[in-house]
């Protein structure tokens, strides 16, 4: 099987203060893998380091077996990395199939994918994204109309429109209601099936309803332990640092 993903012996240090520190990751092309931690653990982070937004201090990363070294953050995401942020980045005053067209016409200028007829190809494509999505009867619909789950669907559909190989998700479930946690969660895993995908997540029952595969837990910046979401939860060392605490109501 192959990689799409190695990360090795990466540390990244902020003024001497290990946000990671010595890990050890790797995930094979087509998985859907979940990441938990405890907040500080250095999720966003690690995304950070993968986008090229962050530096390694140490170690590297790999990316379909390319090292990612000061390769800027623009094109690491054209050579097939997407990320969707915690806040939705969707343009609140087009509709819903406007943001589409803007991105799978990523070529054209504004004006013309607003003012000229798409030909049938593209709107095949559009058609197919709305559906994936679930948005297909709010397509004339205005962004700043859809609730704040739809919102997340929109942005993933934009980000599945440039065909990235690897989708990385910071908490999707953020702020959702439990409907639309099950929305995006239903989304995810539709999508797994053609893409590989990281999810990082705090909500403890969306990790539930998407975990299928392996579930990854961080803690100060190390590989805590790896496995299915069943041995994952029963880890007493899981349970000290990331069960016993707190639990985040999103
Ligand atoms: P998580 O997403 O798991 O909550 P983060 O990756 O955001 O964790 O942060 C990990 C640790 O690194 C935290 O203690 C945070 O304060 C620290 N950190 C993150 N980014 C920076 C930065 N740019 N400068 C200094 N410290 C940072
Ligand atoms: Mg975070």
């Amino acid at each position: 099987m192959s990689k799409i993903l190695e990360i090795e012996d990466l540390t990244v240090s902020f003024d001497g203060f290990k946000a990671l520190n010595n890990l050890n990751f790797s995930m094979n092309t087509g998985e859907l893998r979940v990441i938990i931690g405890p907040n500080g653990a250095g999720k966003t982070t690690f995304l950070d380091v993968i986008t090229g937004k962050v530096q390694p201090t140490e170690g590297r990363v790999l990316f379909k077996g390319k090292n990612l070294k000061k390769i800027p953050e623009f094109k690491i995401a054209r050579m097939g990395i997407g990320r969707k942020f915690q806040t939705p980045r969707v343009y609140l005053n087009l509709t819903v199939r406007e943001n589409l067209d803007l991105v799978c016409n990523s070529n054209k200028n504004v004006f013309s994918t607003l003012f000229s007829r798409p030909n049938n190809n593209e709107t095949r494509t559009v058609g197919g994204l709305l559906e994936t999505i679930g948005l297909d009867t709010k397509a004339n619909l205005q962004a700043n109309l859809l609730s704040h789950g739809e919102k997340q669907r929109l942005e993933i559909g934009m980000l599945v429109a440039q065909s990235p190989d690897l989708l990385l998700v910071d908490e999707p479930a953020a702020g959702l209601t439990d409907e639309e946690t099950e929305n995006v969660g239903a989304l995810l895993l539709s999508l797994a099936e053609s893409h590989s995908i990281i999810a990082i997540e705090h909500d403890m029952e969306f990790v539930r309803q998407i975990a299928n595969d392996k579930v990854t837990v961080l803690h100060q910046g190390a590989l805590l332990c790896e496995g299915r979401m069943d041995d994952v939860q029963n880890d007493p060392r899981v349970i000290e640092v990331y069960l016993g605490e707190t639990p985040t109501t999103s």
